[in-house]
């Protein structure tokens, strides 16, 4: 996977209308694109990065379905025709793990079947190649601001977070959180229930311009620990695995 660095501080998270919201947190949106065309590729990839967002280039379906497994991203631009897994396949198994990562399909021009059968399989728009640049990033705006406003909070207990805002709620009341700390609880709680590996959350934090090693991460987990436990919300240690969070009471399986 190709990883385009980030800005050190990502950028501005959208406002969140609610509770605190005069206090945005920072953190880089993150998108993943998919592309086996490498000129289109590195275009769209620059012009991205340019626009300071975090962007992963991969080049075949199967890579694409392997890091929307493993990677927490902010939106998806998908090739249809791709080697391996095509699009439509990557699109599904993605829906089919019940995540709602926005996705923009890039299509060919006469393909209006893979348009009809994208949007049925749970693409939120498409773009018909060769595209211009501005409309992209036109597009891209437009599915992050839906994103925001439509599925910003992450809610596990008495916790709420607000993934657009990176904040912390605990009945209503702000937790301070850092940033990291931030993105590793988020990571435990979209996968409760299940063990998160240490190595997986390494993945997922690299990229944010420094090295964060397991140590960090048990660092991380036990500042985590000392705020939260107090409040109800404990991280288990499955040893030799990784850390767990259990599923919260009423939670769909
Ligand atoms: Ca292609």
């Amino acid at each position: 996977m190709q990883r385009r660095a980030p800005t050190e501080a990502g950028i501005w998270a959208p406002l969140h209308k609610g509770e605190d919201a005069g206090r945005v947190s920072i953190a880089p949106v993150r998108i993943l694109l998919v592309e086996d065309d490498k000129l289109l590729a590195d275009a769209v990839g620059r012009a991205l990065t340019q626009s300071t967002y975090a962007v992963d280039v991969v080049t075949t379906g199967d890579e694409a379905d392997a890091a929307l497994s493993h990677q927490v991203y902010d939106l998806a631009i998908l090739d249809i025709g791709l080697p391996g897994l095509s699009g439509l396949e990557v699109l599904e198994r993605l829906r089919n793990r019940r995540s709602r990562v926005p996705v923009l399909m890039l299509t060919a021009m006469d393909a209006l079947s893979d348009r009809v059968r994208g949007l049925d399989a749970g693409a939120d728009d498409y773009l018909t190649k060769p595209f211009d640049l501005p409309e992209l990033e036109a597009r891209v705006r437009a599915l992050l601001r839906r994103g925001a406003e439509v599925d910003s909070s992450l809610v596990h207990g008495r916790l709420r977070l607000d993934t657009s805002a990176r904040r912390v709620y605990h009945e209503g009341q702000p937790v301070e959180l850092s940033a990291r700390e931030f993105a590793v609880l988020e990571l435990l709680l979209m996968r409760a229930g299940r063990v998160v590996s240490k190595e997986h959350m390494v993945n997922h934090l690299y990229g944010w311009g420094d090295e964060v090693g397991a140590n960090a991460i048990e660092v991380y987990v036990h500042r985590i620990r000392k705020k939260l436990e107090p409040l109800g919300c404990e991280i288990r240690t499955v040893r030799g695995m990784g850390y767990l969070v259990e599923r919260a009471d009423g939670e769909p399986a």
